[in-house]
């Protein structure tokens, strides 16, 4: 999070609204309860926590019938901005000590980081009763505390720039019209609602338009991107249904309904003679490749316009290495036959498909003598990862564009790709991340989607099972048998290391780190245990995972960055730690991990949480296998401040809120495509057009 100026702290709004409590005196306090106090503050200091090296105040309140501690973690200025005996206001939490004496029932209480403020005066009477009168009914702005800036300070620096001309000066991005079309506050009052709302119903009102603002950018941004495609002119793809019908016959299965109409979709847009867009969204196992293969095809044996021979390109990106040459021979399976050749090209190296010497064979090549082949049109295919977008990389006519598990695929990074013409390539989008139906058509809301919502027959439904805490040996000695039978298990944690054990509210999970050495040392030391995080460069993430797929260990121990579709078949456990922090979607993707093999897949979910709620959420996962089910599912039932997807999409917790909402979504995008249709340019929309120029936009590589 970037504060920098006055326009980013208006930005940065309150999670939630606590109301202030009642005005007490000290000796009246409870623990647990919001309260507010007055009285002189004394013996401020700052001092170092000896081990996070994290700055913590502390102070004494006193007033006429006692005193309390104060403490602010991370707030080391508290100290400086107050002096011994100054009257102050006290709002906050009443917090109580934990003692170690099981005897002494009661701790200390203290106020956990309250808000401080000075006063001239106290107040006369601090009784229970006088503060709590209507007009004093108060909803106090709760914010988001990050990297040593509290929500009081920002509260405070908020009010400073009310108290300024500031808000009459900010100009509202948003056209009058439309405001007033869906009964949305001006840019001015929505501020003011939702940093200090006189009613519930004012705030909620202020971040409905603060979220249809956000989605009503990103529409913009990809409405506008949608415009560019469409008047763009690209390759034209007519294909004879009986050459794709005798491609698909060489697979050694029948087609999926649902891959069918998907093949079909994007032969539609082929002929259109304009770039397609389009996302195919599948579940892990669905058979995307098959599509993208077929549709490949057709673009492949197709001969430039004007010409006698040759053919047009196609190039294929993938997010990873090894995922690169996963496809790299899959396609070679299905091109052999048809004497296409096929290119491979990663940041280790090039290979060819044929080999000169053997036909049967792929070869290693150097890269300039794959890109000089890729240059003069003579390998139809090219596979890799992000250095197929490297400058050195031309085509003679590319295409088809298809991008396997990108996320966001715009048309600039489109024009990236080098092409010795000025026809826009066709995009294919793939991916298996299940995303609900509002967020699909929101931030790819220039794409048509083509769902895969069927997987092939015959698969294996993984036994899914939640753990309770006194089962967990049980479930070892049913992991060790699969073990012993040669299968191999991934062990997913949320946490990389262990957490710092002097920061408040430390959130007790298991991590990567300390799990592999638990595991390797007390439960499977006959087996080898490896761990793999985020956090290891990507050439280390390589290794890990080729390892694991050589099966040079038995255990991988990872966060969720195994996520993204690595084919380990031989994996047919997945143990899922604290599983009480995942979505449902995500929790589905990983449990794709292990669907790639003919033997029974397990997922065992360990749940650390009592809370009812959280429990009937992960058995609906149980029975649930659809990724778009839970995916909805998870929508719904996200709680405010639940970042997980925000994160993963980009958009603000906010906007995931918003996303809800379906009337809202397709409010801000009949809006944004009837503004772009008007006014391409944004021209009589200046404000908006600079939005869209800047930070406002989200993109996701
Ligand atoms: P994903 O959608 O995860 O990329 P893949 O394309 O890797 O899935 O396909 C997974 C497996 O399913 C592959 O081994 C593929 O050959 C097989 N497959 C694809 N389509 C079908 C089908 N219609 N029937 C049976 N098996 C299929
Ligand atoms: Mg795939």
């Amino acid at each position: 999070m970037r504060l920098k100026t006055a326009g980013d702290l208006l930005k940065h709004f309150p999670t939630r609204y606590g109301e202030a409590g009642d005005v007490k005196s000290i000796e009246y306090l409870n623990a647990g309860e919001n309260a507010v106090v007055f009285g002189k503050i004394f013996k401020l200091k700052t001092a170092k926590t000896f081990k996070s090296r994290v700055a913590i105040s502390t102070a004494e309140i006193e007033d006429s019938t006692g005193k309390i501690k104060l403490i602010w973690f991370s707030q080391p200025y508290i100290a400086k901005m107050y002096f011994e005996g100054n009257l102050v206001r006290i709002e906050g939490r009443v917090s109580q000590k934990r003692t170690k004496i099981p005897s002494e029932v009661e701790g200390e209480l203290f106020f956990s980081n309250p808000k401080i403020e000075k006063v001239s005066e106290i107040p006369e009477g601090t009784s229970d009763s006088l503060f709590t009168g209507e007009e004093n009914f108060n909803l106090t702005p709760i914010y988001p505390e990050s990297r040593g800036i509290s929500s009081n300070w920002l509260y405070h620096a908020i009010q400073k720039i009310f108290s300024s001309q500031i808000l009459d000066e900010m100009e509202d991005p948003i056209p009058k019209e439309i405001l007033k079309k869906y009964s949305l506050p001006s840019l001015k009052t929505a501020l003011i609602w939702i940093h200090a709302p006189r009613k519930k119903e004012d705030a909620e009102i202020a971040r409905k338009r603060f979220a249809f603002e956000e989605i009503f950018f990103i529409q913009l941004d990809r409405q506008k991107e949608k415009f560019i495609a469409q008047k763009e002119k690209s390759f034209l793809i007519s294909k004879k249904d009986e050459e794709i019908n005798d491609f698909i016959d060489t697979f050694p299965f029948p087609l999926t309904g649902a891959q069918k109409k998907s093949i079909d979709s994007i032969l539609g847009d082929f002929k259109t003679g304009h770039p397609m867009s389009r996302l195919l969204e599948g579940d892990v196992g669905s058979g995307k490749t098959a599509v993208a293969a077929t549709t490949s095809f057709a673009a492949v044996t197709t001969t430039p316009p004007n010409r006698e021979f040759g053919n047009l390109q196609v190039a294929y990106m993938a997010p990873t290495e090894i995922l690169a040459e996963q496809h790299f021979e899959s396609f070679i399976e299905y091109f052999a036959k048809y004497k296409i050749a096929v290119g491979l090209i990663t940041g280790s190296g090039a290979k060819k498909f044929p080999s000169k010497t053997n036909k049967e064979k792929w070869t290693k090549i150097s890269k300039p003598q794959l890109l000089k082949w890729v240059a003069n049109g003579e390998i139809p295919i090219l596979i890799g990862t992000h250095a197929l977008i490297q400058k050195t990389v031309q085509f003679k006519n590319l295409a088809l564009i298809i991008i396997d598990e990108q996320h966001r695929f715009g048309v600039k990074q489109r024009m990236q790709l080098r092409r010795k013409h000025d026809i826009a390539p066709h995009l294919l989008s793939m991916t298996a991340t299940p995303i609900p139906r509002t967020l699909a058509l929101t931030i790819f809301g220039d794409l048509d989607l083509s769902l895969l919502d069927e997987l092939p027959p015959g698969r294996q439904i993984p036994e899914t099972k939640i753990v309770l805490p006194h089962e967990r040996e049980e479930i070892y000695e049913r992991v060790r048998a699969e073990l012993k039978t040669g299968r191999q298990v991934f062990v997913i944690c949320p946490r990389v290391n262990d957490p710092d054990p002097d920061k408040e509210n430390t959130i007790n999970a298991k991590s990567v780190k300390s799990e592999t050495e638990r595991l390797q040392k007390k439960v499977f030391p006959e087996y080898k245990v490896g761990a793999i995080t985020g956090k290891l460069k990507p050439a280390e993430k390589e290794r890990v995972m080729r390892d694991f797929k050589d099966k040079k260990m038995d255990i991988l121990v990872a966060t969720s960055v195994v996520e993204v579709g690595v084919n380990v078949p031989n994996a047919t456990v997945i143990i899922i730690e604290n599983a009480e922090r995942f979505g449902l979607a995500q929790l589905h993707q990983l449990r794709g991990r292990v669907l790639r093999s003919s033997h029974k897949p397990y997922c065992f979910v360990f749940a650390d949480s009592k809370s009812q709620k959280t429990i009937s959420r992960l058995k609906s996962f149980t029975t649930v296998h659809n990724g778009f089910e839970l995916a909805e599912a998870d929508l719904q039932q996200r709680g405010s401040g639940d970042l997980a997807g925000a994160k993963q999409w980009g958009v603000s917790d906010l906007a995931m809120e918003a996303l809800k909402n379906i009337k809202m979504v397709e409010a801000a995008r009949t809006e944004a495509r009837a503004l772009i249709t008007k006014d391409f340019e944004l021209k009589k929309h200046p404000l908006l057009a600079h939005h869209l120029s800047s930070k406002a936009v989200v993109h996701m590589e």
